[in-house]
């Protein structure tokens, strides 16, 4: 039995859990787990009482990154011994489930699936529609093209499970409060110290919110960022069905946004509308417990109509139960896990949008390894809670956010499918400009960023796909523009920090792994890692003078990479860090005409011998200064200019009107893609990420062991020098120029599957299909032993031979950006090589 009140609390804990749900009851398990008995869970009613009790219980494995499902397939794994280990009954089957395809693009969803989950050892088999009808006897096919069966999936009593959870935790040597109201996180120096109870204060070491859909006030309050949204989620159960197999797998058909899953002889039926409703306008703080929200018949009947057409029994069957329960939505349809970057020793895991009963044995296991360890387990990027952005918690937009997301859940996961909802929110300063040449925008961050632009005529919509979409020969030709003449880029999302102060270089040469004591008006490319080696972040620090740096990052890890550099930075140490992201545009000018364009209109001389590569200064332009940076991430010679954001339409009017001499292409980030895959240069987050070291990446090249800073993760990056490294990041490039390859794609060689892919686009100049992704190799011989062999990209099932390289396939001496003469060429610093 749990503990009931607050009158026998203790008043301090190693660690407390807000929230009494499956995710809490998980995270306290795996802490006891892994030895830390010291452990509380504070639930203000009862357990499971929140979102958990009223879940399905569907438990499937595959999730949209290899890491997420790794994660979901523990939580299978967990669920089918916890019963034994515990004694308590979890009401785990493995049934298997199905998914259907009644559309040509779903059944490639789905074997671009199946293909995914061989990487991450789920069994899985495609389907014929014979075989589904089969397994699924209530069945009607009309329709159907095909489906994909995982015969491990499997379902669960979610009550049960989080009741095993919470024994296990408490053999273990956790406790568990019920009726205890966690009033607020305490804070001190900037440090998370305990929660306050009306029963008094609990100082704790960790305090970890599991607080479900309340979990974004409990963290407001604490000054935390969580940023979810409750949406009314629906499912019916019907009368009894005679003759309903126990074994019967759960059947998702994701055309009609519907699942159906056997329930004691009756069927569950659920729905993932497009059209769903926020529950409340705002999220809330009161205390309330087996919420069962009103029916919504005029909702739902669309669905249930569809539902009933696809399985036709349900015609003549009544329906025993509506129910509408609430669950917590994100902006992006992935969960919240991590350490809170406000808060130091707060952790956060909520937000799981109808995937937290599959979820909760992987999510809790990560949690309480982060908390253990002090770092995440694995890349979690996917679901880390420094990816959101301050804004991402406004109410109003969660609320608009959240009519899409509960759908997407079984929409169509198209790729570079943009959101329809809670657009606009961040606009660059040229935002009107480059509109009006017509680009059609993509999200990122909240940003809007032209992503292409259509030519006059057309409209810039995209038209879906796993081929080649509308847009992809306009991107072509804004790709051969870069290659060719002149392209410009609105860049202004990038994220830009300056550190000032007498000690900033001293700090800089601590967490950067290249050398950054460079002469002012050099640009140093660098990764940031951690202990392991692991790259936490790619970007450039820019020396302005002796005590300033401009430090340039991507948008999508403006808050990850500001507080990592902030904590960071030793007490004591003069130097300031400060996020001026708002105070500039970014104007990228790149192509073998970027000079002569900007020669136009500039004074500056941008000679290579008065401008090298790497050089970054102030030039004037119109009426405005701007700090040029001779750098590139297309591989041409260009420029990026950061302009005050007062200045950027006149800076960027100056340069359009000059622009139309020398041929000037506005280009989108589809085109950069194209451009930097062909250059080999690696995107944070899918190529490189906190579990690659910078000699798995293939770049070395930027590690500076010669300087005397003792940086983050020199220790590590030099015992795997010594020894070798075991998996390399390698480029690839198929023989058909047909298929195209997005990411976590198999990669084989001779046979057998040695990796999957990280990043993939078609590179235009090339005229192929290019990825890359890391590959087993032999520690001894990487380069040689990573060559060797046939290798193929697994697409949609196919497999496709493919061409490896360690070496950029396109200009891979870096000549083009050098712009230098022949004999006077330096290696490339900024290249994949
Ligand atoms: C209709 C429906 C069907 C679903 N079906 C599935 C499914 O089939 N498979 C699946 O994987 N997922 C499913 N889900 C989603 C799943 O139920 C949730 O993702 C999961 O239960 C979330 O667990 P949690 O522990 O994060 O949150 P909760 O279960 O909500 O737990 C949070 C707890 O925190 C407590 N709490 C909050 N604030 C405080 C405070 N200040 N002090 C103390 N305690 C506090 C609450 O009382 C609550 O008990 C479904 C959801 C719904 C609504």
């Amino acid at each position: 039995m749990a503990d009931s009140g607050s009158s026998s609390l203790p008043r301090q804990a190693r660690v407390v859990i807000v929230g009494g749900g499956i995710v809490g009851c998980s995270v306290a398990y795996h802490l006891t787990r892994l030895g830390w008995r010291d452990v509380l869970v504070l639930e203000r009613n009862t357990l499971t009482s929140g979102t958990t009790w009223h879940a399905a219980g569907l438990v499937g494995q595959l999730r949209s990154t290899y890491n997420l499902t790794q994660l979901a397939k523990y939580s299978a794994d967990l669920f089918r011994t916890l019963a034994e280990e515990t004694g308590q009954e979890t009401g785990f089957r493995q049934t298997g489930s199905i998914a259907l395809a009644t559309t040509e693009g779903r059944m490639e969803e789905l074997k671009r699936g199946a293909s995914m989950a061989r990487t991450c050892g789920l069994e899985v088999e495609v389907i014929g529609v014979e075989d589904a009808a089969r397994r699924w006897p209530l069945l009607d096919t009309h329709g159907v093209i095909g489906a994909v069966h995982l015969p491990k999936d499997g379902r669960c009593n979610p009550v049960d499970t989080t009741l095993a959870l919470a024994k296990g935790a408490r053999q273990g040597g956790a406790r568990i409060a019920e009726r205890v109201l966690v009033t607020g996180i305490r804070r001190k120096g900037g440090k998370a110290v305990g929660v306050t109870t009306p029963g008094g204060e609990i100082d704790a070491e960790f305090v970890v919110n599991c607080a479900g859909l309340w979990g974004w006030h409990l963290g407001r309050e604490a000054g935390v960022n969580v940023p979810l949204h409750g949406a009314e989620h629906f499912y019916v159960v019907t009368e009894a069905i005679p003759g309903l197999s126990p074994a019967l797998p759960v059947l998702r058909v994701p055309d009609i946004c519907t699942y159906y899953k056997e329930d004691a002889g009756k069927l569950l039926v659920g729905f993932f509308e497009p059209n769903a409703k926020p529950w409340r306008k705002g999220p809330t703080p009161e205390p309330d417990g087996f919420l069962h929200l009103p029916e919504d018949w005029d909702h739902v009947m669309p669905y249930l109509e569809l539902a009933m057409a696809r399985v036709p029994v349900l015609r003549d069957t009544g329906i025993q139960l509506f129910f509408n329960g609430p669950e917590s939505f994100t902006p992006d349809d992935r969960y919240i896990l991590g350490p809170a970057p406000e808060l130091k020793n707060c952790f956060v895991a909520a937000g799981f949008n109808s995937v937290g009963i599959q979820s909760s044995g992987g999510a809790g296991k990560a949690i309480a390894e982060w908390i253990v360890r002090g770092h995440a387990p694995m890349d979690l990027w996917d679901v880390d809670i420094r990816r959101f952005m301050p804004f991402q918690g406004n109410a109003r937009y969660l609320h608009e956010r959240t009519t899409e997301t509960l759908g997407l859940l079984y929409d169509m996961h198209w790729p570079f499918r943009q959101y329809a909802s809670a657009r606009g929110a961040r606009r660059s300063p040229l935002h009107q400009r480059v509109a009006g040449r017509n680009a059609c925008f993509g999200e990122t961050a909240g940003w809007e960023r032209p992503n292409w632009y259509a030519p006059a005529g057309v409209e810039p919509v995209y038209e879906y796909s796993y081929g080649r979409q509308n847009w992809f020969p306009y991107s072509a030709a804004e790709h051969r523009a870069v290659r060719e003449g002149v392209g410009l880029f609105d860049q202004s999302s990038f994220a830009k920090f300056l550190l000032q102060g007498r000690d900033a270089q001293r700090v800089l040469n601590e967490v950067c792994a290249n050398d950054v004591a460079v002469a002012p008006g050099r640009i140093v490319y660098t990764q940031w890692l951690n202990e392991r080696g692991g790259i936490e972040a790619d970007l450039t620090v820019t020396r302005i003078d002796e005590e300033r740096f401009l430090i340039v990052t991507a948008a999508a890890t403006q808050t990850r990479d500001f507080y990592w550099l902030r904590d960071h930075v030793p007490s004591g140490a003069h130097a300031v860090l400060t996020d001026v992201t708002s105070g500039y545009a970014v104007l990228a000018i790149m192509g073998p005409r970027s000079r002569g364009l900007l020669q136009q209109v500039t004074d500056a001389d941008l000679s290579t011998a008065a401008f090298p590569f790497g050089a970054s200064r102030e030039i004037e332009i119109g009426f405005a200064r701007v700090r040029a940076s001779r750098i590139t991430y297309v591989g041409e010679l260009g420029w990026e200019l950061y302009i005050p954001a007062e200045f950027a339409l006149g800076v960027y009017d100056v340069i359009a009107a000059a622009g139309g001499g020398f041929g000037l292409v506005h280009a989108g980030y589809h085109a950069m893609n194209s451009l930097r895959m062909e250059k080999g240069y690696r995107h944070w987050g899918h190529d490189i990420t906190d579990e690659n070291t910078p000699l798995e990446a293939g770049l070395g090249f930027a590690v500076a062991y010669a300087k005397r800073a003792d940086f983050i993760g020199r220790a590590a990056l030099e015992r795997q020098r010594a020894q070798g490294v075991r998996r390399r990041l390698v480029q690839f490039r198929l023989s058909d120029p047909h298929p195209l390859v997005y990411h976590n794609e198999p990669i084989w060689r001779d046979g057998r599957l040695v990796g999957s892919v990280t990043s993939g686009a078609y590179g235009h100049t090339l005229g192929a299909s290019l990825c890359m992704g890391y590959v087993q190799c032999d520690e001894s011989s990487p380069a040689q032993s990573v060559l060797a062999g046939d290798y193929e990209i697994e697409v949609a099932c196919v497999r496709c031979a493919a061409q490896p390289s360690l070496r950029p396939f396109y200009d891979p001496a870096g000549t083009r950006i050098r712009d230098e003469p022949r004999g006077a060429l330096r290696p490339e610093s900024i290249a994949g090589a």
